[in-house]
C-alpha cells in the first residue's frame, strides 16, 4: 500500500529514545519543526543508561590520532556543563603512572598537555603533574612499590539516563512529542518510494497505528541496521557491536575518593569512579553478537575487571562476592575492517538512503549535541529541497536544559535555597534534599509541591519517595518499576539494597496508577527482577542487612 504525508503530519519522526534521538528532537524543535520521537522500550533503556557516565574528551582518542574527535568532544564538555550544570559536573581524574605501565611521566605530561590544548580546557582546569607522594596521598590504596607519579586532569561526570530524559523533557516543554513503549514495526512509503512515516506498535495498549512524517531519522543505536534493513537500504557500512561492562562496589570494600583512569594488564585503560558511597569500575570492550536487548555480565567480564582492580590495588583482594551491582551495554560502532573492539573509532556518521531515511550511527554520549546539529542540518536541507520548508538555525549551544533553566551562574544559589527549603519545610534530611536536587535540578520544586499535597496513605514508600515516583510518572514518562529504579533514579545500581526493598511497593503503586491487570503487574515485576546479573544470595543478604534509607 502506498501512503501520502497528511496535512496534519509531522515534519520529523525520530526512531529511538536514547541520547542521540533525544538530542535530535530537542534541536529540531528549536528550529521550528513539528517533531515526534518514538522509543520501543523506556527512554534511555538501550546504551544510553549503560555507559561510563562521563562527558569526556576521550584521552585515548589522542593515542589513535583522532584529533578532530578530541577537539569536538573536549569542547562539548564545557558546553554541556553550562547547559545542564545540575547534571554535568567537573571531576578531577587521576592518571597514575606505574612502573612497567603504558605511560611515563614524559608521555603523560605531553599527552595531556596536547589534550588540554585541543579540547580548549580553560587555564584553571589544565593538567597538573604529581610526584609519587602526591599521587599516593590522593589514592593511598595504590601499590607504593610501583607508583612513580601521576597526572590530574579534568573530565566531567554525569548520569546518562537522566541527561537523556532532561533533553527529552526540554523538547516536550517546547511542544515536541515523545512516546516510550512505542515500537516502529515498519516504514511507510509514497509512490516515489520515499519514507513518509512508520507503522507503530504501542506496547502498553498493544494497538497498532500509522504515523505520518515528511522526514524520518533512524537513531536506533545498536538497532540502526535493523531499521536500515526494514528500509531495504542496508548497504555499505555496518554497525559493529562491542559490549562494555561496569561493576559497582560498596566503598567499604573499594574505598575511593578520587576518580582514576588506569592501565589494565592487557594494555587497555579503565575508570574507577566514586559515586554515592560506591565505586564503579569499567569498562570492558569485547565483540558482541548476542541479544542487544539484555546484554549480560558474564563470568569473564567479572574476572577481567576484578583482575585489573586487584592488579593495581593489590591490598583490596576484591572477589565477585564484593560486587554489589553492575550493568552491561552495547556500543553501536561503525565497523572498520581488520580493527579489534577497542581500536574501532567512536566517530559518528550520517547515511541518507535513496528512500530519504536518515540514519545517524556511532558517536558518543558526549557528542550528542553536535551529532544532533549535523543530523538536523541534513533534515532541514531535505525538507527545503523537497517541500520548500525553511528551518531556523541550530540554537542548542546556548539553551539550558530542563532542571538547569536558571543557568550556571545562578545554579548554586538556587540549589542552596531548594535544599534549605527541603529540610526546613518538608523535613527532608540535607542528604536527601541534595540527592533530589542532583537528579532533578530546579524541577525539585515540583516534587515539593506533590509532597505538600500527599494524602498520607500507607504505600510502603516514604512520602518523599512517593512524591518522587509521582513526579517521574507524571513528568518523566515512567511506566514500569525499572524505569523508576534504574533509569530515573539509578537506585538499582547505586543503592541496590534499597532498590530491592522498595521494588514491590513501587510496582504496586504503578500497577494502581497504570491500571494494570494482575498479568501485567507480574510481567513488569518479573522484568525488574531480570535486570542486572548479581548473585541472588548476595541480593538477599543485602536486603536483610541494610535498612530503608541506605
Ligand atoms: P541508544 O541509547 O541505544 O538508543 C537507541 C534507542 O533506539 C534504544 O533505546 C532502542 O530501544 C530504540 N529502538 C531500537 N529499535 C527501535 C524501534 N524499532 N522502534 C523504536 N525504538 C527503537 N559515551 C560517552 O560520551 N561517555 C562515556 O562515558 C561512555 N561510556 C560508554 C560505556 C559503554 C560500556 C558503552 C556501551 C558506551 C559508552 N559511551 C560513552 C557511548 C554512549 O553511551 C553511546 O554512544 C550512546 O549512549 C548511544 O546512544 P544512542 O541514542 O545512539 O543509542
Amino acid at each position: 500500500m502506498k501512503h501520502q504525508p497528511r496535512p496534519e503530519s509531522f515534519d520529523l519522526l525520530i526512531i529511538g529514545g536514547g541520547i542521540t534521538g533525544a538530542g535530535i528532537l530537542w534541536d529540531a524543535t528549536n528550529r521550528g519543526l513539528k517533531a515526534i520521537l518514538v522509543e520501543k522500550g523506556d527512554f534511555a533503556s538501550g546504551t544510553s543508561s549503560r555507559s561510563t557516565k562521563l562527558i569526556h574528551g576521550g584521552l585515548r582518542y589522542l593515542e589513535q590520532l583522532e584529533f578532530r574527535l578530541v577537539m569536538e568532544v573536549g569542547r562539548e564538555r564545557a558546553i554541556l556543563h553550562r547547559l545542564a550544570p545540575h547534571l554535568v559536573h567537573a571531576e578531577k581524574m587521576l592518571l597514575p603512572i606505574i612502573r612497567g605501565g603504558k605511560l611515563t611521566p614524559f608521555t603523560a605530561s605531553v599527552g595531556i598537555w596536547l589534550y588540554d590544548r585541543l579540547a580548549g580546557v580553560k587555564r584553571t582546569e589544565r593538567r597538573r603533574m604529581l610526584n609519587k607522594e602526591e599521587t599516593l596521598a590522593l589514592v593511598p590504596q595504590l601499590d607504593r612499590d610501583r607508583v612513580i607519579g601521576g597526572a590530574l586532569y579534568v573530565e566531567y561526570r554525569t548520569d546518562d539516563a537522566r541527561l537523556t530524559v532532561e533533553v527529552l523533557k526540554s523538547a516536550v516543554k517546547k511542544g515536541a512529542m515523545a512516546m516510550n513503549y512505542t515500537e516502529v514495526t515498519g516504514l511507510l512509503y509514497d509512490e516515489e518510494e520515499k519514507v513518509v512515516g512508520a507503522r507503530l506498535l504501542n506496547h502498553r495498549t498493544h494497538e497498532e497505528s500509522f504515523l505520518y512524517a515528511k522526514m524520518t531519522v533512524n537513531a536506533a543505536g545498536p538497532w540502526v541496521d535493523t531499521i536500515r534493513q526494514m528500509d531495504g537500504s542496508l548497504q555499505g557500512k555496518r554497525i559493529h557491536w562491542t559490549k562494555g561492562v561496569h561493576l559497582v562496589f560498596d566503598q567499604s570494600h573499594f574505598p575511593l575518593t578520587q576518580a582514576i583512569y588506569f592501565d589494565t594488564p592487557d594494555g587497555r585503560m579503565i575508570f574507577a569512579i566514586p559515586r554515592e558511597g560506591k565505586t564503579y569500575v569499567g569498562t570492558t570492550d569485547t565483540d558482541y553478537t548476542g541479544d542487544p536487548n539484555m546484554p549480560q555480565i558474564e563470568e569473564e567480564d567479572r574476572e577481567y575487571l576484578l583482575g585489573a582492580i586487584n592488579h593495581l590495588f593489590p591490598t583490596l583482594n576484591l572477589t565477585k562476592d564484593h560486587i554489589e551491582s553492575g550493568w552491561a551495554g552495547i556500543r553501536p560502532l561503525i565497523h572498520e575492517e581488520g580493527k579489534g573492539a577497542s581500536e574501532i573509532s567512536r566517530k559518528d556518521e550520517i547515511f541518507l538512503s535513496s528512500t530519504g531515511l536518515i540514519t545517524i550511527a556511532g558517536g558518543k554520549l558526549t557528542a550528542y549535541r553536535k551529532m544532533a546539529e549535523r543530523t538536523v542540518d541534513l533534515v532541514c536541507a531535505e525538507l527545503n529541497r523537497r517541500y520548500g520548508k525553511v528551518c531556523l538555525p541550530c540554537m542548542t549551544k546556548t539553551m539550558p536544559l530542563s532542571g538547569s533553566e536558571c543557568g550556571l551562574d545562578r545554579l548554586q544559589e538556587v540549589k542552596q535555597d531548594l535544599i534549605r527549603r527541603g529540610v526546613e519545610e518538608y523535613g527532608l534530611s540535607p542528604h536527601r534534599a541534595e540527592e533530589l536536587f542532583s537528579r532533578y535540578g530546579e524541577n525539585v520544586e515540583e516534587i515539593y509541591q506533590i509532597l505538600r499535597g500527599l494524602e498520607g496513605e500507607d504505600t510502603g514508600l516514604t512520602p518523599d519517595e512517593m512524591a518522587e515516583l509521582r513526579y517521574t510518572w507524571e513528568k518523566e514518562f515512567v511506566y514500569t518499576p525499572a524505569d523508576f529504579l534504574i533509569r530515573r533514579t539509578g537506585i538499582h545500581y547505586f543503592h541496590h539494597a534499597v532498590s530491592l526493598k522498595i521494588a514491590p511497593f513501587v510496582t504496586k503503586v504503578l500497577a494502581d496508577w497504570n491500571h494494570w491487570s494482575a498479568e501485567e503487574t507480574k510481567m513488569w515485576s518479573e522484568e525488574m527482577k531480570d535486570h542486572c546479573d548479581v548473585q541472588e544470595a548476595r541480593r538477599e543478604s543485602l536486603t536483610e542487612k541494610i535498612g530503608r534509607n541506605d
